[in-house]
């Protein structure tokens, strides 16, 4: 059973419901495939989606298809995938706006007849002038009296390609001095000679989103027409159409706040900007907010919806900290990833007093607290790696790693004791010596002398090299697009770092793209939905333990 999301929402529509506005709850995602959706689309999708599903009722997939300049069947196919993945199912087939052309044209030659709409032959530049300001009145265009049969003869025109782009437009006869800019007789339709990715060359005049958006609606029975706050002011204009045309059910708009979330852009035009510019390695790089970036960088579906729960809905625009949505991919991995060592900066270590051909399978449990994910084995030989951050010749108390003369335990094995270093012709350390103290598996030195800490470490025989792809924050500015300055001068140097030799334990070589897992004392790690294979693994980064960010 679907919690029921707890907001001004659910408020207005568990009222529709009482009082017998609504029998049952429709409503629509509408993305434009002019781009890949993003982290501020799931919260789109948690709504229409979150809304329906817990009202029992049902929500459309439709694609708002009016600009086909500018998008493309790639786009149409991440999208379905994209909602999919984050565990939605729509009603039905995907829609598209453009599967409405010919009713929503025919609508166009009715409020013609009813003398509500008009060709009119201003540019855009005398329209604009026309259109007045927020202060002062627009005024009527000269073409704004036009008979009927004039208007129909233009606008047929129009269809069947007479005239040149730009040249008229179908304006609906609203109100030029109407406080609201939005009801000074917008447009219906411009005339654009471009190829559509559905309908072809059928159409060389294609309508507005205001026009065709209600109208979608209402064709498919939406109750609650869910969208940003910034169409706050067009809802006098849907509500213009749907009240001025013959449609069979009659649609509400309703505004939520976009997310926002610092360190972060959201703008499809950005995010392209990124992808075309080669800042990023395409539109599904684990540092893009995108849905298909966040999967591939380890996002589970889960902790997406949980974030969207956690920042809620509301009637007003705010600044998420992108350390919400940190937090609940980690609260959700730490809960459900396997536990397994990685070593990303290895340093040789040899344990003299081990023999050289003796390898000893230890047992090692896949979760602190989760019994039910098993354990997997651990060979445990003479040479190991462990990271060189994890050694030092000397050091102070607060170092509770592995000093020479001193002890540590490795994590799930034995507790060791260094005792001496070999340096290479340039003086740097490649190896350590080391000695095993024995029967420490679980247990406490004999000797009562206590290990400083726990490290991880990799059998160097039996071990895996991998390719580790350490990612971080895309931007290093809370705004990066603040103002819309050149947001490309704020990109984090370090948002990708790639080691190319890690070593992993052996079981890991077995993930399977996009299993995750936590490197002991490293990190949430996914192991790369494309590119990692068992003879190449590779694995990406999702999140650190802590949040480094806000320390
Ligand atoms: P962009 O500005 O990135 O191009 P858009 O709003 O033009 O976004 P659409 O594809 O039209 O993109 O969006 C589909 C739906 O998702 C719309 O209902 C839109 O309001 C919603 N949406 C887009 N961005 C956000 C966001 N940041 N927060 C919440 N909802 C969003
Ligand atoms: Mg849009
Ligand atoms: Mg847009």
């Amino acid at each position: 059973e679907p919690t029921p999301v707890k907001n001004f929402l659910q408020s207005i529509i568990s009222d529709d419901l009482a009082n017998g506005r609504v029998s049952e709850v429709h409503t629509r995602f509408p993305p434009e495939p002019n781009g890949y959706l993003h982290v501020g689309h799931a919260k789109s999708i948690h709504v229409n989606f979150g809304l329906a599903e817990a009202n029992g009722g049902c929500c459309n997939l439709r694609f708002d298809d009016t600009n086909p300049e500018k998008e493309s069947q790639e786009f149409i196919e991440s999208i379905q995938a994209d909602v999919r993945w984050l565990g939605f199912q729509w009603e039905g087939e995907v829609r598209y706006a453009s599967s409405y052309f010919q009713q929503l044209y025919d609508w166009a030659v009715y409020l013609v007849e009813q003398g509500k709409a008009y060709v009119c032959d201003l540019n855009a530049e005398q329209a604009r002038e026309y259109r007045g300001t927020l202060t002062e009145p627009g005024r009527n265009s000269p073409h704004r009296e036009r008979s009927v049969e004039e208007n129909l003869d233009l606008l047929a025109r129009m269809k069947a390609g007479e005239f040149a782009e730009g040249e008229k437009v179908l304006r609906a006869k609203i109100d030029m001095a109407s406080p609201n800019m939005n009801l000074r007789d917008p447009i219906m339709y411009r005339i654009r000679k471009v190829a559509h990715h559905q309908t072809g060359t059928d159409w060389v005049i294609y309508p507005t989103y205001d026009y065709a958006h209600g109208q979608g609606d209402a064709i498919e029975g939406i109750t609650h027409s869910i969208c940003t706050l910034e169409f706050e002011d067009h809802r006098p204009l849907y509500d213009w159409f749907v009240d001025n045309l013959p449609v069979t059910s009659r649609p509400r708009q309703y505004e939520f706040g976009r997310l926002n979330l610092n360190y972060t852009v959201t703008s499809k035009r950005k995010l392209k900007q990124l992808v075309d510019d080669g800042v990023v390695h395409g539109w599904d790089d684990p540092r893009m907010p995108t849905i298909a970036g966040m999967r591939r960088r380890g996002f589970t579906p889960g902790s997406i919806r949980k974030f969207c729960e956690m920042i809620g809905v509301t009637r007003s625009d705010g600044v998420v900290d992108v350390a919400m949505l940190e937090f609940a991919i980690r609260e959700d991995l730490n809960a459900n990833a396997p536990r397994a060592m990685a070593v990303l900066n290895p340093l040789k270590v040899v344990l003299t007093d081990y023999p050289e051909a003796q390898v000893e399978t230890l047992v090692a449990p896949n979760h602190p607290s989760r019994e039910e994910l098993g354990s997997r084995e651990l060979p445990f030989t003479r040479e190991l790696y462990i990271d060189a951050d994890d050694f030092r010749e000397e050091a102070n108390k607060k170092y509770k790693r592995l000093v020479l003369g001193k002890r540590v335990r490795l994590r799930n094995a034995y507790v060791i004791e260094a005792d001496s270093v070999v340096r290479d012709a340039a003086g740097e350390i490649v190896e350590v010596h080391a000695h095993t103290i024995p029967d420490t598996i679980g247990a406490d030195p004999a000797d009562g002398v206590k290990p400083k800490g726990v490290i991880q470490w990799v059998s160097a025989s039996h071990g895996r090299r991998a390719e580790v792809r350490l990612y971080d924050r895309l931007f290093n500015h809370e705004a990066p697009d603040r103002g819309d300055a050149d947001f490309l001068r704020h990109l984090n140097p370090e948002s990708l770092r790639v080691v190319e030799q890690a070593w992993i334990e052996p079981a890991l070589a077995g993930a399977l793209p996009e299993q995750s897992f936590q490197f002991e004392r490293e990190g949430y790690f996914v192991a790369d939905r494309f590119e990692h294979s068992a003879d190449q693994p590779v694995f990406n980064r999702t999140i650190g333990l802590r949040d480094t960010w806000n320390e």
